[in-house]
Order: structure tokens, then sequence, then C-alpha cells
């Protein structure tokens, strides 16, 4: 009953012109399918939030950020606040990639926080966490994902609200991917975590990310408890990123 989300993660690339012909060429294939029976999203970085939302208007692609500061405004040089991205038409955010946890020092506190500044700004924040390649080699996978749900998801989650992105940190731009019974283990174990601090967790989307390609999609997508996909690399390219939405 939980309808999925196909999330792209453009990163630090895109420039107007390529982006907007990728982002048309996008809707395009979503008007072509009247009904899709997911929710599609691409998360451009913020320079291109207003063009992509505007290329995207009246379809069924949806735009979001990829981080806002915590706070709502202020003095917070080369900071984006959720509102400014709600402003330029984005409806989600992402908060906590391992990548910012990772190049920006981002504590649990301070993702629970952006999530919390991205609820405010009226955003559906995708908060990620994710182990890394020692953490599993150390078996302390469910460990770390615990303390990173526990401790990062906001205070006023809900499932319309919030989706949580289990990206295992090894499996990002690597080809590597967790076999699905890893997946199924971590995604029900992220749920059972839920369970116990929100009363509609039943209904809160969990997607899977890292490596998620046109190859691999359905096999990751039919996993129990798995309820989309956040997509790096191969969201770049409508003609790339089509054939995972398709699987939903
Ligand atoms: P790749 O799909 O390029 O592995 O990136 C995954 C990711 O980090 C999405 O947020």
């Amino acid at each position: 009953q939980r309808r999925p989300l196909i999330a792209g993660n453009w990163k630090m690339n895109g420039l107007a012109t390529a982006a907007t012909s990728e982002l048309k060429e996008l809707v395009a294939l979503a008007k072509d399918h009247t009904a899709p029976k997911c929710d599609i999203l691409i998360c451009p970085p913020a320079t291109l939030v207003r063009e992509m939302a505007s290329a995207a208007e009246n379809s069924s692609v949806q735009i979001g950020g990829q981080d806002c500061h915590a706070n709502d405004s202020g003095a917070h040089t080369g900071d984006i606040a959720a509102e400014m991205l709600k402003d330029a038409g984005a409806n989600y955010c992402i908060v906590g990639h391992s990548e910012r946890r990772a190049d920006h020092g981002e504590s649990n506190a301070v993702v629970k926080a952006k999530a919390e500044a991205a609820h405010r700004g009226g955003l559906i924040a995708i908060v990620c966490v994710g182990e890394t390649l020692a953490e599993r080699e150390a078996d302390k996978t469910l460990d770390v994902i615990s303390d990173q749900v526990r401790n990062s998801l906001p205070n006023g989650a809900t499932a319309s609200n919030t989706v949580i992105a289990y990206e295992p940190v090894w499996a990002i731009g690597t080809g590597k991917t967790p076999t699905p019974l890893d997946v199924a283990t971590v995604h029900a174990h992220i749920r059972e975590e839920l369970a116990a601090l929100m009363s509609d967790s039943a209904q809160v989307r969990v997607l899977y990310g890292g490596s998620v390609k046109g190859s691999n999609a359905e096999e990751l997508m039919a996993v129990e408890n798995v309820d989309g996909a956040l997509v790096g690399g191969a969201s770049l390219k409508a003609a790339d990123f089509w054939p995972i939405v398709a699987t939903s």
C-alpha cells in the first residue's frame, strides 16, 4: 500500500542547458505513461532547482534539494534554507547523505535538525542512513543503522513528511550492491526501529540507494520493504533513469 518513490540525486552535476534537456526528456516519458505507479523525483544542484521545477511544471516529476541548513534564515554564508528550496519549486529535500556526513562532518544531531528545518519549510525530508565497508565487515551494520535512524529521525516525523533512504556507503558509485537478502535484512530492521518511533511507521517509505541502475533495479525493487530507490549516477540521463522508474 506504500506508493514507491524513485528519486534521482544529481549530486554536484548539471549545467542549465544539458540539465534542462534531460529533465524535459524525463517529463515527456512520464507524460507518455499517464498513470505512473510511483512518485518521481529529481534532486538537482540548488542552482538548478527553479529551472528544473519550471521544466517539470504540470507533470508527475517533482523536484527536491540535496541539503538544507538547520536554521530558517540568517548569517550562514553559502548555505540554503528549506524555505528557499520550497520557494524555488522543491517539494523534497535530501538530508544526511553519506557524502555530507563525510565531507561536512554532519552528525546525526545535525541531520535531525536539518530534517526538522525541511519540515518547517514545507518539504518532505529524505533522511539517509548507511554503513561503511569497515562497519559492515565488523558486523556492525544493524547497530550503525539503529543509531542513525534513532538519532537522525526528526521530531514530528510522519509517513507523509519523511522518507528514509538506506544507502550502504560502500555501494555508492562503486557498482557494488548488497545481496537482496542483505537489503531485506536492513530494511526489515529499519522498519522495526521506525515502529518504536512513529505511530504511522507502517506507511513510511524506505528507499534503497547505491549503484541502482536499469539492469539491477527490478531485483532490488522487488525486495520486501523496499519502497523505491535513491539513484545517483543513473539518474543523470533520462534514458538511464526511466528504466528504473518503469520497474515500479
Ligand atoms: P550511485 O547510484 O551513483 O551509486 O549513488 C547513489 C547515491 O548516493 C544516491 O544518493
